[in-house]
């Protein structure tokens, strides 16, 4: 399993849809065709000057729906992106799409103008669990879009599923897996329903209307997910996160994980520097817009970790990915040591291995990787 450092992300977060999901909690408004103008003059702006020289390893537009600015649009960006960065190391690039969302035929533009991987919000093959989340599609376009993707020559697909929707079962949760094994794609996310506050699922669980499956049920279908997925090829790499092989690991993603610097683009992307330096632009579409209109920087706010925020995010990142974490270089960056009484207790309890200098977690333990990351580190003194 790689574990790649060397180069920067670059993130483009799209924040426009065709409809809002019921669940959405991310910054996307509908589709504006005015404000879709205004945005891409003010992406390839935001992109010249963030990415100046830097050496760009891998491209995710995300959102949103990326695939609702046409084609010709990311043709345009792409060969900016070349102009103005360091692109000899780019090694994916994943736009993502819903089915729905795209026309017959489009999905071939999107591979000519140079995206390597497509990520499909797919969520479920279940009509009514597809209307509970108030998704534009049917699962025969799920389908369709897919088998289009592959015959128009996209070799590394990933797809999104969901679990924990109001009403599901561990039964409808392994149709949906089957359904998904069946497609053969290279990658497979496994979310779990987040019910966040103020979206409209959350109002209708809150009035009694639709309820949540319990903890219980959630967790028997994440455990069936490393189940059903492992026995179909698949690794289990990251808590929600399935490749078919090392080489199909989302890189992109991947640089999260091992805090690679990124830099985003868009309302409301954050950026990091790899090290110390978080930033993020700002939210809402027209102060983003007409900040970069002014010609001034859209960053709304920049934070700056402290030692003990970094020995934690390192924790909690990797406790969630298989390649683990090395307790030596959390020590070196950060001066802290690790709870060696709390890491023994995991140990012997199974839940981790450690291997050399790294903890490695089980499928387990990913579900835990928050709570264990705080305790491994609670009460210990700062060397730096
Ligand atoms: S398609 Fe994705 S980003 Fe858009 S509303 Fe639905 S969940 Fe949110």
């Amino acid at each position: 399993m790689f574990i790649e450092k060397n180069y920067t992300g670059l993130y483009i977060h799209v924040p426009f849809c065709v409809k809002k999901c019921s669940y959405c909690s991310f910054y996307s408004i509908e589709c504006d065709e005015v404000l879709l103008t205004r945005f891409r003059s003010t992406l390839l702006a935001e992109l010249e000057r963030k990415t100046a020289g830097i050496n760009i390893g891998t491209v995710y537009a995300g959102g949103g729906t990326p695939t609702v600015l046409p084609p010709e649009f990311w043709s345009e960006f792409l060969s900016t992106l070349d102009d103005v960065a360091d692109t000899s190391d780019v090694l994916e690039m994943t736009i993502e799409t819903n089915p729905g969302a795209v026309l017959p035929g489009v999905l071939a533009e999107f591979r000519k103008a140079g995206f390597n991987r497509l990520s499909i919000g797919i969520q479920s093959f279940i009509s009514g669990e597809l209307k509970t989340l108030g998704r534009i599609h049917s699962p025969d376009q799920a389908i369709i879009t897919f088998n289009q993707a592959r015959d128009t020559g996209f070799q590394n697909i990933g797809i999104d599923l969901m679990y924990g929707i109001p009403g599901q079962i561990p039964d409808n949760w392994q149709s949906n897996l089957k359904k998904a094994v069946e497609l053969s794609p290279e990658h497979i996310s496994c979310y779990e329903l987040s019910i966040e506050k103020g979206t409209p699922i959350a109002d209708l669980i809150n009035n009694g209307e639709l309820s949540k499956p319990s903890e219980e049920h959630c967790r028997e279908m994440y455990f069936l997910a490393d189940e059903y997925l492992k026995e179909a090829g698949y690794i289990h790499y990251e808590v929600s996160n399935y490749a078919k092989g090392d080489e199909n690991i989302s890189r992109h993603n991947s640089s999260y994980w091992n805090r690679t610097p990124y830099i985003g683009l868009g309302p409301s992307a954050h950026s990091f520097d790899g090290k110390r330096i978080r930033s993020w632009n700002v939210c809402e579409i027209e102060g983003y817009l007409s900040m970069i209109e002014r010609d001034r920087s859209p960053v709304e706010e920049t934070e700056e970790l402290d030692s003990q925020e970094i020995a934690l995010e390192m924790l909690m990142l990797g406790l969630r990915w298989k390649a683990g974490i090395d307790i030596e270089e959390i020590e070196i960056t950060t001066g802290f040591r690790m709870n060696e009484q709390y890491l023994d207790r995991m140990v012997r309890s199974g839940r981790v291995k450690v291997s050399g200098s790294r903890i490695l977690p089980t499928t387990e333990s990913m579900l835990f990787a928050d709570g264990d990351a705080a305790n491994l580190i609670e009460d210990l003194p700062k060397d730096v």
